[in-house]
């Protein structure tokens, strides 16, 4: 089949929104010729945008992937789409985010952190040098002695060179160029070609708050930021990290991770089979530092060796090794689109700090008459909260503090059936034995 050609991945007749001479026309122009260097498939592309005028920008790229995020966390976001995406997909969709400077100064610690990471995304900072869309105040890329409107004598905080911060965090691709430059195309697409982390900025101005001096073009802009001399052009290029979605295959491997197998709807192929035909909701109640919670994750990978959607989502104080230690676990034989408990279908309580929270927390008084209870012996349940089957066991002598709620658990399948018991012994059993 005759591979499509893109000639540009703008909309028909486009029509810029931003005000009469913004560099943002430019910027966006120049990422389009990139996209069209490289000819890659909409489908495959997905341009994560933040809060700023450059933002305007998704609704000019009808066919590419486009995610509108909060201010200054694109990155943070785009980081975990890619993570998705490589680990969770082994897909090929390259992700770019696009901010302004004032995106780039409040979310500075996620640029940080996807170049440590090598995260494989490019991240395209439009700089003109002040928050264009709020009114023209400065930011932390603001040059000495500009003006804006909360530096109406000059500013005389130094800027930060974003390029200079990412270069010391180890990032393989690093450009700067004017967005008036007729190479920022290419300078573009090599970003976005990269393995990895990639950051390029596109040195602009502002005519609304920035210089008010008529059009822009190379000779305005290299004048408006002639006393912070940036070196222009590809920065660093190096090829020698590996980029993060291969750095963590490598590692699950050396420490003998099990390779999941996937079905052609992406899900995982079950081992076991299970008997359940319906939602249900669990809560495993108990002390942290007693291993609950790793017991609700290995009900949790049972299921899913058994063929069922699960979800987890764990409570305990933030000191973690002292109080209560809760999780809520949802099982499934469909996808699980809610994963609030609203009437347990079973409560395992281990210890007297989980009764205690699970009473506090409302999650015994949501029980129905079909719920189960499944409580150590030295827990007592008052008439008006027992309204189910209430089973007492001694938990926690048979089985030990920690591995009490496990205990419970076990119980439970073994009441219920839902799991076989090829698939308990293999996961929980196991577990237990290696402990
Ligand atoms: S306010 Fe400034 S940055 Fe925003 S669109 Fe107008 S010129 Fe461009
Ligand atoms: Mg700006």
């Amino acid at each position: 089949m005759q591979r499509q050609s893109y000639s540009t991945y703008l909309v028909d007749e486009v029509k810029f929104p931003f005000c009469k001479g913004c560099g943002h026309t430019h910027a966006v122009r120049y990422l389009d010729k990139a996209l069209t260097i490289l000819q890659r498939d909409p489908c495959f592309i997905n341009l994560v945008s933040d809060i700023g005028c450059i933002e305007l920008v998704d609704s000019l790229f009808p066919d590419i992937h486009t995610v509108h995020t909060t201010h200054g966390r694109s990155t943070a976001f785009a980081t975990g789409i890619e993570l998705a995406d490589s680990i969770l997909h082994d897909s090929d969709l390259k992700t770019v985010v696009i901010l302004g400077d004032g995106g780039a100064t409040i979310g500075l610690l996620h640029i940080v952190n996807a170049a440590l990471m090598n995260v494989d995304i490019s991240v395209l900072v439009c700089n003109n040098f002040l928050y264009g869309m709020t009114g023209g105040q400065h930011s932390a890329l603001t040059p000495m002695n500009m003006v804006t409107t909360t530096t109406p004598v000059g500013n005389i905080i130094p800027p930060m060179d974003i390029c200079k911060v990412v270069e010391s965090c180890e990032a393989g691709f690093v450009a700067r160029a004017l967005a008036t430059d007729r190479n920022l195309p290419d300078i573009l697409a090599k970003a976005i070609d990269y393995s990895g982390f990639s950051l390029v900025e596109i040195l602009e101005i502002c005519p609304e708050y920035g210089d008010k001096s008529g059009e822009v073009d190379d000779r305005r802009i290299k004048e408006f930021v002639k006393e912070k001399d940036f070196p222009l052009g590809i920065l660093v290029n190096r090829s020698d990290r590996l980029e993060f979605g291969e750095a963590y295959g490598k590692m699950m491997e050396k420490i003998g991770a099990e390779k999941t197998t996937k079905k052609d709807d992406g899900f995982l192929e079950s081992e076991f089979s299970s008997t359940l035909d319906k939602q249900i909701e669990v809560v495993i109640a108990g002390t942290a530092g007693e291993r609950v919670q790793r017991a609700a994750y290995l009900l949790l990978q049972t299921a899913i060796k058994s063929g069922l959607h699960a979800t987890q989502k764990n409570d305990n104080p933030a000191t973690g090794g002292s109080g209560f230690s809760l999780s809520e676990v949802v099982l499934s034989p469909n996808e699980i689109y809610f994963t609030e408990i609203e009437c347990p279908d079973c409560i395992i309580i281990s210890s007297q700090d989980g009764f205690k929270e699970i009473r506090a927390n409302g999650t015994l008084g949501r029980v129905g008459p079909d719920s189960l209870i499944i409580a150590d012996e030295s827990i007592r349940l008052t008439e008006a909260e027992a309204g189910c089957r209430v089973i007492y066991l001694p938990l926690r002598t048979e089985f030990g503090p920690e591995s009490a709620a496990l205990g419970g658990i076990m119980t439970w399948l073994k009441i219920t059936e839902i799991l076989s018991s090829g698939a308990v012994a293999e996961v929980i059993e196991g577990k237990i034995a290696n402990k």
